[in-house]
């Protein structure tokens, strides 16, 4: 699988597909979220960068409703936010996320691991989940250990492992919050290597991520956050090359 120095050209981007409008959420005090607008287009991959604390978490946590917002809307492929209940967990199987801790069940196997959710949520047999989840492991390059546990595999074998356990649950659209972050740089590429793949494939995708190479790559559109606002948004070419704001001037001379 070699994605390098391919081109997006952007007639792939289809229905709007996550939406944002006017989305404001506070922490006593604190404003995290500012009037947010954003809509993630079906095929879209959006990345998204800013200094630290800047809100890019709670944007994702917000879109997967693991944190509620104050004010605004968001949809998911045109449905609002679900409350609770049945319509939350149909959701949370729509929106797919990747956190920087793996977030694996430590004494589950990993075939346990991807198997678990689409027998419980989708209903599907374990001989059909397995079957499945075989393949997905397959696609990032895991299927050989499939009946180990987490702590037997690299930091970057788990992170393709929780990559294959999100997409069991074929998600319309996949969050990635700083996904690499937490791996020895050798590790980096081989996950950033199957959210190529993923991209390539046409998956919906918000990554926040501070890997240039993958936004170059990979990218749509990168949309800077700072102090809660999005302050800047344009193609990765534009944005690396010619940043407009001084924030964003700013941020770049110190990870650059
Ligand atoms: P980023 O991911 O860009 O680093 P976060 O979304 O994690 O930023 O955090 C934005 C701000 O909200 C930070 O100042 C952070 O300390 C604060 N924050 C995040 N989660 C909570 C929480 N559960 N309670 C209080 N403050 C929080
Ligand atoms: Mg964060």
């Amino acid at each position: 699988m070699d994605h390098t120095g391919a081109t997006r050209p952007t007639s792939h981007l289809g229905a709007p597909l996550v939406e944002l409008e006017s989305v404001n959420k506070h922490f006593g005090d604190l404003h995290v979220l500012r009037d947010i607008d954003l809509t993630v287009r079906q095929g879209e991959v959006l990345v998204v960068i800013g200094p630290s604390g800047s809100g890019k978490s709670t944007l994702c946590r917000a879109i997967n409703r693991l944190e509620t917002v104050d004010d605004g809307t968001i949809r998911i492929d045109g449905q609002p936010l679900p409350a609770e209940g049945r319509e939350l967990a149909k959701l949370r199987a729509d929106v797919g996320m990747v956190f920087q801790s793996f977030n694996l069940f430590a004494h589950k196997t990993v075939l346990d691991n991807v198997t678990l959710g689409p027998r419980k949520v989708r209903r599907l047999s374990k001989a059909d989940a397995e079957a499945e989840a075989l393949e997905l492991l397959d696609r990032v390059g895991v299927k050989n250990q499939a009946a180990k546990l987490p702590a037997q595999l690299s930091g970057g074998q788990q992170q393709r492992v929780a990559i294959a356990r999100s997409l069991a649950m074929h998600p319309k659209v996949m969050l990635f919050d700083e996904p690499t972050s937490a791996l020895d740089p050798e590790m980096i590429n081989e996950v950033l290597d199957v959210m190529v793949g993923l991209a390539h494939d046409g998956m919906t995708m918000i990554v926040v991520t501070h890997e240039m190479g993958f936004a170059r790559k990979a990218a749509d559109r990168v949309v800077f956050m700072a102090d809660g606002m999005i302050v800047e948004q344009a193609t990765p070419e534009e944005f690396f090359t010619n940043p407009r704001s001084d924030r964003a001037k700013d941020f770049l001379s110190k990870i650059l």
